[in-house]
């Protein structure tokens, strides 16, 4: 069993966060990928937008049909800020045959060093860090060097989807259409729950 789990804030989901776990799954040959919406997370603020219940139903939304995806309650229903260190911690224990990687995008990847206890968090799990415009490549080498060559980081290129939560909020407030942007199912959902309108 090959686990990857992919953590966000995932205000909302998006066509970028589904294309990069796909192509986790064809390039690694996962099992499955575990959406992990966040609930209070550590080096974010959630200022505006969707509550953590809509921002889970918007990933349950957004994943029905693939077999290959997943979505976990796990760090929503946990009331403390969450660490992907510890996310991992707990499924390891739970699966332990289970071989787990973690995927993020290029921007996140930056930032890796900074969250709790990266040594460990990688030694736990393989990065897969896909790439993402805006973001280039060369930046992580150098953040990450000693990791890539201890094979603990990989990185994964990606067609490159040029959308972020952030653009979808505002397009909404702007009332710009967000179709294909995001799938049809969570674009109604934001519609008919009226977020994102007042950002
Ligand atoms: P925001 O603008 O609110 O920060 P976001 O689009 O960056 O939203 P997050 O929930 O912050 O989405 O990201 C979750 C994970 O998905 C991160 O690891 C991020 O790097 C990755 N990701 C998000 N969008 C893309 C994209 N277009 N291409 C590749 N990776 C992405
Ligand atoms: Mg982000």
């Amino acid at each position: 069993m090959k686990l990857a789990i992919m953590g966000g804030t995932f205000n909302p989901v998006h066509i970028g966060h589904l294309v990069c776990a796909e192509e986790a799954v064809s390039h690694f040959g996962l099992d499955q990928v575990l959406f992990m919406p966040a609930g209070r997370p550590a080096h974010k603020e959630i200022l505006s937008g969707a509550g953590p219940e809509d921002r889970y139903r918007m990933c349950a939304i957004a994943i029905s049909g693939n077999p290959g995806f997943d979505v976990s309650r796990y760090e929503l229903d946990r009331k403390q800020v969450s660490y992907t260190v510890e996310t991992v911690r707990h499924f390891r224990r739970q699966l332990p045959q289970a071989e787990l990687c973690f995927v993020t995008g290029a921007d996140a990847v930056l930032e890796i060093l900074e969250w709790k206890d990266p040594g460990e968090l990688l030694r736990m799990a393989t990065l897969i860090a896909a790439t993402r415009p805006g973001y280039p490549l060369d930046r992580i080498s150098a953040t990450l060097d000693r990791f890539l060559t201890e094979n603990r980081v990989k990185i994964m290129e990606i067609p490159g989807i040029g959308v972020s939560s952030t653009m979808i909020r505002q397009r909404v407030s702007q009332r710009k259409s967000i179709r294909y942007l995001v799938p049809e199912g969570v674009r109604s959902y934001i519609e008919k729950e009226g977020l994102y309108r007042q950002e």
